[in-house]
């Protein structure tokens, strides 16, 4: 088995495995304890050390089942690296509980993950999107005090512009507090502009690390909906009627039926060439892989040999058809 690199998460100490395994739609929705057991100990069997979460995902329950089924894996918590994220909230349309980075939220918001995870402390903390309606400097002081608590050891955004990014890391920059050290952003073939456009100068600047998100495009980039949408998959699944149409969209699936060609080229599934295309890009620490079988587990770290095999030759070939319109 080809082996996992480890990545630093930006400029920062924490090493991340090259792929890692997160619960969005997964955990809670399709997998219940046992399975979303037998997910995580494939995933680590093949190096996997980060598992990515949110408090939002299956309201609440993503979390509790992550945090039983590693509890009854026995790891050693120093054994791998867990990550929440805070901002929709799980309690309806309630002031200070929902849409929000105020202070209250936040402190709240973590204290509510642990006893859902189970933990005593996460070790990435997200605020999930930017809030325009609170000062980046109260939520910047929020965060950077429950990392000094210890409830949090690092902490990032997800989905914040540039700029506000920035603007974060220079307000606890001058205040002396604990910086964001990553941001989680989408980024898979079909979707580039942050990772590779706005973001581009943050990187060297204050050494931003990536957990980068649906290296699939939910699923599109495994080549499961070019004949349509197959029984059980994420397109088929009630509430995610807003994905069908980018799903089976029909350029992009032709798209995919090119990209299938130099996969087999490369023998490799159209997955793994997919999921290894965002792994060899330098400034992605880990890529988060997304799965609801442990079938799909074992197939996507196999992403780790296409990545072996992916020349920059290549890279172009994929490229050029991605960004053909
Ligand atoms: P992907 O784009 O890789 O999609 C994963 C889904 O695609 C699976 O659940 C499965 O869905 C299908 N799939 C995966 N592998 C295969 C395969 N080999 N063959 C066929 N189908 C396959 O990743 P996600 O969208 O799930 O995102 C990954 C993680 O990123 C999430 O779990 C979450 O932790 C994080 N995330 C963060 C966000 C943020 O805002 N910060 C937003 C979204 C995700 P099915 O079988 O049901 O069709």
């Amino acid at each position: 088995m080809t082996q996992m690199p480890y990545n630093r998460l930006g400029r920062c100490g924490l090493q991340v495995s090259a792929l890692s395994f997160g619960s969005w739609v997964t955990f809670g929705e399709q997998m219940d304890v046992g399975l979303a057991k037998d997910c995580l100990e494939i995933a680590r069997a093949g190096g996997v050390n980060f598992f990515d979460n949110a408090e939002v995902y299956a309201g609440g329950a993503s979390e509790q089942i992550m945090g039983r089924a590693i509890a009854e894996l026995g790891w050693e918590r120093h054994s791998y690296v867990v990550s929440t994220k805070l901002f929709w909230g799980i309690h309806g349309d309630v002031p200070n509980m929902s849409n929000t980075l105020n202070r209250k939220y936040l402190l709240q918001g973590i204290d509510r993950s642990l006893e859902r995870f189970g933990l005593d402390f996460v070790d990435l903390l997200y605020c999930h999107r930017p809030d325009p309606n609170t000062p980046i400097e109260e939520t910047v002081w929020a965060m950077s005090d429950i990392v000094s608590s210890g409830k949090a050891l690092y902490w990032g955004t997800s989905e914040w512009s540039a700029d506000e990014i920035r603007a974060a890391w220079e307000i606890a920059e001058r205040h002396h507090l604990h910086k964001p050290v990553v941001e989680q952003p989408q980024y898979n073939l079909f979707e580039t502009r942050k990772v590779e456009q706005e973001y581009a100068r943050l990187y060297e600047d204050i050494g931003l690390g990536l957990t980068t998100w649906s290296p699939l495009a939910s699923g599109l980039l495994s080549g499961k909906y070019i004949d349509g949408v197959p029984d059980g998959s994420r397109a088929s699944l009630p509430g995610y009627e807003w994905l069908r149409e980018l799903l089976t969209d029909e350029s992009q699936n032709q798209k995919v039926r090119e990209l299938m060609v130099i996969a087999d080229r490369l023998e490799v599934s159209v997955a793994q060439l997919t999921i290894a295309w965002c792994a060899k890009n330098p400034n992605v620490s880990t890529v988060i892989l997304g799965a609801s079988s442990a079938a799909q587990v074992e197939e996507n770290l196999g992403a780790l040999v296409a990545l072996e095999r992916l020349s920059d030759d290549v890279v172009s070939e994929m490229n050029a058809i991605a960004k053909r319109r």
